[in-house]
């Protein structure tokens, strides 16, 4: 019998860290929200594992390197693991729009590759973001998806209907975790 984990899967900018027009280009611009480290403290302790699946075109586009971005993940890691948190792994695609990968949100190519590395039942597994292209690759992916008003969330809310909001990842962890 295959195991089945628990998961969830969070896009990063906007649902970790506060959103950034011109994208994270160093580790000192990434600004922790308030409370994450300690949502995801509560996820793992409730036995979830914790996925990323975050678009960075600015790769693509030269505007940051791939070790660059490894380093800002080292703070993430880092800033969370300050409340005794653990992400699982951080899925990303490097690609840019005209690439036109099956990776880059909103196609659901990151979490479906999650899904085979981590065989979560997808129907039993929600995507948090901020986008209303977060939603569609949850929906693609036949995750579950749902909306942090932190980020972009708030500028995106009146375009995303079919799914639930939540003010900030926090809320969302205690609405599933029903703390
Ligand atoms: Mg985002
Ligand atoms: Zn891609």
């Amino acid at each position: 019998m295959t195991s089945v984990n628990r998961a969830i899967i969070l896009d990063r900018d906007g649902v970790l860290n506060e959103n950034c027009s011109t994208y994270v280009q160093n580790p000192d611009q990434l600004k922790i929200i308030t409370g994450v480290p300690q949502a995801i403290f509560k996820l793992n302790q409730a036995n979830y594992k914790v996925l990323v699946a975050t678009n960075q075109a600015c790769i693509g586009k030269g505007i940051i390197s791939p070790d660059t971005l490894t380093n800002i993940h080292k703070k993430l890691y880092t800033e969370i693991g300050k409340a005794g948190g653990k992400i699982d792994a951080i899925y990303h695609c490097p690609h840019k729009n005209e690439d036109n990968c099956n990776c880059r949100k909103p196609k659901p190519g990151m979490l479906i590759e999650a899904q085979k590395q981590w065989s979560f039942n997808p129907e039993q597994t929600w995507f948090v973001g901020d986008t209303p292209r977060d939603m569609q690759a949850a929906k693609g992916a036949n995750c579950k998806g749902a909306l942090v008003l932190t980020g972009l969330g708030a500028e995106s809310a009146n375009e995303v209907t079919d799914n639930p909001h939540f003010n900030n990842l926090p809320e969302f962890v205690d609405f599933l975790l029903k703390v």
